[in-house]
């Protein structure tokens, strides 16, 4: 095992935070989760990383962070509707959707170009364009520290919720999640209910989209509208979209007339978080080394490159005050403070 001490972080988050871990380990099988589990001379305290693109780096991580390097995509089973496809967490999740694609599996072409790895997937159920992943993933198997074995967690026993699971919360901290198996469509049901995919559709004067044209559509209006993290540092949105009762949002709906909102039930409503944000005059604003991202204000950006976690955070804290402060709302983070 080649474990590396006091080692920046900078190139494994996509902040771009350059903060040290303890010690470093790099995971390319499971069968290591067992020995690095057996072996007292490495630090108690394990964290998993996996592309960095959901994390704020705000202090060094002590004990040992284990790198997700597993890889490898099986076909577990398949009939004549649907393949069940076991996919190894290390593997880059774009890299999976466009071999779903090239394969004709369907399901999660929605979700193409969001960063990271197919492990973190359901620790937050990815989700983007009118699909979450949640609705494809058949199982989850993870290594769970206390109990030193591997579990399979069915997909009712993951809790998923909006951008929530069972993996954030009871496991949060317990488990090396270590596969997934999904279960993909082998006849295609286009999801284009997002008026920008329409749109994009359109103006490619496409009527009866493939998988193909769907994913097109969501990178082109992707590339168009967030920050390139090689470019500049962000971890996607900062904060989650808050869902709120209905006699919470008519009376401010009555005071500011173009507040948009998405049905969630009867008697709850999705408000945009970015418009919350954009509206009190945030988009495009720095403070120090961070800012909020000058065309879709949910992204708070590394500005300058060299900023430090606790100035991102500090901006997020100053956004939180100040919705609440005029709309009576609680955003919530949908980044992991580390
Ligand atoms: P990491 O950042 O490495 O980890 C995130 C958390 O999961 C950490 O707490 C980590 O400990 C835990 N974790 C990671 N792997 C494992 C594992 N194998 N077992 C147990 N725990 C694990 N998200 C969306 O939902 N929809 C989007 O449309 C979207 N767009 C984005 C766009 C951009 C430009 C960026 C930068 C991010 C975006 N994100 C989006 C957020 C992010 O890409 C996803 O949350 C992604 O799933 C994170 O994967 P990761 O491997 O980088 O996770
Ligand atoms: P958008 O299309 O400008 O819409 C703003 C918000 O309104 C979205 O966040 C979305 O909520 C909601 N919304 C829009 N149309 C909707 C519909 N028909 N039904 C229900 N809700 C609707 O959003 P955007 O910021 O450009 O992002 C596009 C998609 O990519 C969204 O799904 C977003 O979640 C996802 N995305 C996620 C991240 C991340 O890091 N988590 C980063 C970039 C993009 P939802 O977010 O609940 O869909």
């Amino acid at each position: 095992m080649n474990l590396q001490k006091n080692i920046s972080l900078k190139p494994y988050n996509t902040f771009g935070m350059d903060m040290p871990a303890e010690a470093l380990l790099e995971v390319h099988s499971e069968d290591m989760l067992a020995q690095i589990a057996a072996d007292k001379t490495l630090p108690e305290n394990k964290t998993v990383l996996g592309g960095g693109s959901n994390v704020l780096l705000t202090q060094p991580v002590n004990g040992l962070l284990l790198l997700n390097r597993l890889k490898g995509i099986t076909i577990e089973k398949e009939d004549d509707e649907y393949v069940w496809l076991k996919v190894s967490s290390g593997e880059v999740w774009h890299e999976l959707v466009l071999y779903a694609i090239q394969h004709g599996y369907a399901g999660i072409e929605n979700l193409a170009l969001i960063p990271g790895t197919t492990g973190a997937a359901p620790m937050q159920n990815i989700g983007a364009y009118g699909v979450e992943v949640k609705d494809t993933i058949d199982s989850v198997t993870a290594w769970h520290w206390d109990e030193e074995k591997f579990i399979t967690y069915q997909n009712a026993d993951c809790n998923f919720g909006y951008r929530d699971s069972v993996f954030k919360n009871e496991l949060k901290g317990k488990v090396f999640i270590t596969s997934v198996v999904f279960k993909l469509r082998k006849k295609a049901a286009i999801n284009t209910s997002y008026g920008a995919i329409e749109q994009e559709l359109q103006n490619a004067n496409i009527a009866q989209p493939t998988i193909t044209d769907v994913a097109n559509a969501v990178i082109a209006i992707r590339q168009s509208k967030l920050p390139d993290p090689k470019v500049t540092g962000n971890a996607g949105s900062f904060f989650k979209n808050p869902t709120i009762p209905l006699n919470q949002y008519a009376p401010l709906k009555e005071k500011y007339a173009d507040m948009p909102s998405y049905p969630m039930g009867d008697d709850m409503v999705k408000v945009p978080a970015g418009w919350l944000i954009e509206s009190l005059g945030w988009k495009g604003k720095q403070q120090g080394n961070a800012a909020v991202h000058s065309r879709q204000a949910l992204v708070l950006v590394n500005y300058t490159g060299n900023a430090k976690g606790e100035e991102v955070y500090r901006l997020s804290e100053d956004i939180l005050k100040s919705v609440k402060e005029t709309y009576g709302i609680d955003l919530e983070r949908e980044v992991q403070i580390w």
